[in-house]
């Protein structure tokens, strides 16, 4: 039994596996560490692959976790989606995220885009338009500046969909289909939904210099994306070889290794502020 919410927490502990503890453990800590601020996002840049130029960070989250030291989000997303909370947590990341651009363009850095990533819950929550826009008000970011990444699977309610990602570009916020291609939905979508940039999964591109299908795969959707008129980002670019093959095939944006990881705030400021 899923322990859900503190007054069903009923299940004896010697029924509850090592694993179950864990988590519902690691369940209650996360609710604890919304009260306590115990998240930091880390940005990593994303390079206009013609002007070699910074055009944007995405904003990736931590949890500074009391006992266990910096998480990954591996750790507690599919956990905060299993139990609601991801909503919560992600309404402080587009927060801090819209304040942190604003913050760095005040202080006189090249205005950039900053994506953040949204689950498919938090997409489909009745106030995301509203809390958006309040955000960006609350902030002073011009909507220009926000770019909001989800997934294939919000196209799962398909004319909800449509409405929600019509409203955002209303606000003028850009939109990202992120790790593209690795769905369940159909193409369907990329006709009807008004989105800006396509990210190419990094499993493609970690396989494109040992896999001929991958590399098809990876000249396929860039075609597709540009024929659509929208941005291709890259994602996980680790080497000169794959930015090599993606530039020769027109791809847009990079983000990976081979650039900068995601880093703090204040490393972020040191290299270019
Ligand atoms: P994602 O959105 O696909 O983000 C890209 C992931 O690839 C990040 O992992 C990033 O650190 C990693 N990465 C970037 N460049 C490279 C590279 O060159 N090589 C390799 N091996 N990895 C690279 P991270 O930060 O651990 O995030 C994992 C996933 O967690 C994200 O995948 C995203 O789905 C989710 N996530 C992160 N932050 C948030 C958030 O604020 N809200 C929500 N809902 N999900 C988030
Ligand atoms: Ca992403
Ligand atoms: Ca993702
Ligand atoms: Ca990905």
């Amino acid at each position: 039994a899923k322990v859900q919410g503190k007054n069903r927490f009923v299940v004896h502990t010697s029924e509850l596996s090592d694993e179950m503890i864990a988590e519902s453990v690691l369940e209650m800590e996360l609710r604890h560490a919304i009260e306590h601020n115990e998240f930091v996002l880390h940005y990593q840049p994303q390079i206009h692959n013609v002007s070699g130029k910074l055009i944007g960070f995405e904003a990736l989250i931590r949890w500074q976790h009391p006992r266990l030291g910096l998480l990954a989000p591996g750790h507690f997303i599919k956990l905060a989606e299993e139990n609601g909370l991801i909503t919560q947590i992600g309404e402080w990341v587009v927060n801090e995220a819209c304040l942190q651009n604003k913050k760095w363009q005040d202080a006189g850095m090249t205005p950039v885009k900053m994506s953040v990533n949204l689950s498919t819950q938090q997409f489909l929550t009745r106030n995301l338009i509203s809390f958006v826009e309040e955000v960006l008000e609350r902030t002073g970011l011009d909507p220009k500046y926000l770019v909001v990444e989800i997934t294939e699977n919000m196209a799962m309610e398909y004319n909800y969909s449509i409405l929600v990602l019509k409203q955002l570009k209303e606000l003028g916020v850009g939109i990202s289909i992120d790790d593209f291609g690795t769905g369940y939905s159909s193409l369907n979508y990329l006709k009807n939904f008004p989105i800006d940039y396509i990210k190419i999964d990094k499993s493609f591109v970690s396989e494109l210099m040992k896999s001929e299908n991958d590399a098809i795969i990876v000249v396929a959707i860039i075609t597709l994306a540009h024929n659509l008129d929208l941005d291709v980002i890259a994602e996980g670019v680790e080497t000169e070889e794959q930015l090599d093959f993606l530039k020769s095939h027109n791809c847009d944006i990079t983000q990976g290794f081979l650039f900068s990881k995601p880093l703090p705030a204040a490393e972020i400021e040191n290299v270019y502020l």
